[in-house]
């Protein structure tokens, strides 16, 4: 793709970096097969080579409206698009780009950016997070239907975290909502990773990856909460460990793109690229780890599990096939799951910002997964299991919660 790009952005490290982008697109049109706001939408501009030509239109200064700005915010950046393209267009990184620029171009309305600038602050501050949920719990029985239903159930309870005794430590992301909706899921993590000899350890002060932040568009204060991190976790990587393990694949993406980030900031630029190639989803620790775990697997039967891959699982980290081979050695009947490759419409604050969209993707995405009858659906990022769980009767649970069920006592 030919571009000329504007004077204020050309000689940005930004604007160098979304033109390479541009450049490789070919127009060929792939992507938009894949891409589920053009699949229910059919518009061009709701598809990702529409997008790819309004973000080029607005780095070549042509004028931006408030219609362009939906299309960008309709986008799940579920990066099913970079998966479809055949000329590795990496979109992902060209709509964090467009968006940045488009937010410093076209107002929100004021209830606009009041609901966006309340989802920074409370969804990355699990002390403000935790109760509020909890206050929504308690009013949920007085709340209309709709937005009853998008309250998360109680938590499950988390049982005992094994105490550190192993030469083998590894570093796990409590998170921002992970650790409010589902304590058990780390806990889980930890317990199976005792019996393969690995102590896992959740570092003091170690909150939001950034992501949320940074994908609302409030991108310095998410690339803060990145640093914020490296902090956290930087006197443990400094005591030997190992690796951090990342039990919901929407943070693994990021922090595994820490490198990318904050690659031109001098303080950080090399502690964050450390802190990438450290990290890994907790499906390629077990993998790796399998043949351990094995011989300790209760041969139960094969319970039927559909499994739901996320998009920062399958599309942003290039994932596919890994946890499911775990499931199916622990012994799980995997159930098919048409169209796994679209988005189930959580997509982060997605749900709260684009709730129609969201809701339609829930429903195909549930429908999807119900294909094999299952008596249990997995999932492996909190975001997906909570919204998906609103939406049926299904058990949805982690993974590794229900491969620890497996485990013998
Ligand atoms: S990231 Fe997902 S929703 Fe956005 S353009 Fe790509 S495929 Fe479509
Ligand atoms: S598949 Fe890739 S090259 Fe083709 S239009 Fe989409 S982004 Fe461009």
């Amino acid at each position: 793709m030919q571009t000329s790009l504007a004077d204020f952005v050309r000689d940005t490290p930004e604007g160098r970096e979304a033109e390479a982008i541009l450049r490789k697109c070919v127009h060929c049109g792939f992507c938009t097969a894949t891409c589920p706001t053009y699949l229910l939408l059919g518009d061009e501009n709701d598809g990702p080579r529409g997008r790819i030509y309004l973000v080029k239109q607005l780095l070549e200064g042509a004028a931006v409206t408030a219609s362009t700005q939906a299309h960008l915010d309709r986008c799940l950046t579920c990066r099913a698009c970079e998966t479809t393209c055949p000329s590795g267009v990496r979109y992902g990184r060209l709509a964090d780009i467009g968006r940045r620029l488009m937010e410093e171009r076209v107002a929100r309305p004021f209830w606009q950016r009041a609901r966006r600038r309340v989802l920074a602050e409370v969804l990355p501050r699990r002390l403000l997070f935790a109760p509020l949920l909890a206050l929504g719990r308690l009013a949920k029985p007085f709340l209309p239907r709709r937005l009853a239903e998008s309250v998360p159930v109680s938590p499950p309870a988390a049982g005992a975290w094994p105490a550190p005794r192993h030469s083998r430590k590894m570093l796990a992301l409590a998170g921002c909502v992970q650790g409010a909706l589902s304590p058990d899921i780390n806990a889980a993590a930890a317990r199976v990773l005792d019996r393969l000899g690995i102590s896992l350890a959740e570092a003091e002060g170690a909150a939001c990856c950034g992501a949320l932040r940074y994908h609302l568009n409030y991108q310095d204060a998410g690339l803060d909460d990145m640093r914020a991190l490296i902090d956290a976790w930087w006197p443990h990587v400094e005591a030997g460990a190992e690796a951090i393990v990342m039990t919901a694949s929407g943070c693994g993406v990021t922090v595994k793109e820490y490198g990318h980030f904050l690659r031109h900031d001098a303080r950080y630029a090399e502690k964050a690229a450390r802190i990438s190639a450290m990290t890994r989803d907790l499906c390629e620790l077990i993998d790796a780890e399998f043949d351990r775990l094995e011989p300790m697997l209760e041969r139960k039967g094969g319970a039927r599990l559909a499994f739901q891959a996320p998009c920062s699982l399958q599309h942003g980290q290039a994932i596919r096939g890994v946890t499911e081979r775990v499931l199916a050695r622990a012994g799980f009947e995997l159930t098919p799951v048409p169209d796994s490759h679209l988005c189930c419409g959580s997509a982060g604050t997605y749900s709260i910002l684009q709730p129609e969209l969201s809701l339609t993707l829930r429903g195909n995405k549930l429908l999807a997964l119900a294909t094999g009858d299952p008596e249990l659906i997995a999932s492996a990022n909190i975001g997906c299991l909570a919204h998906l769980q609103t939406g049926t009767q299904i058990p949805v649970k982690h993974w590794i919660v229900a491969l620890e069920e497996r485990l013998r006592r």
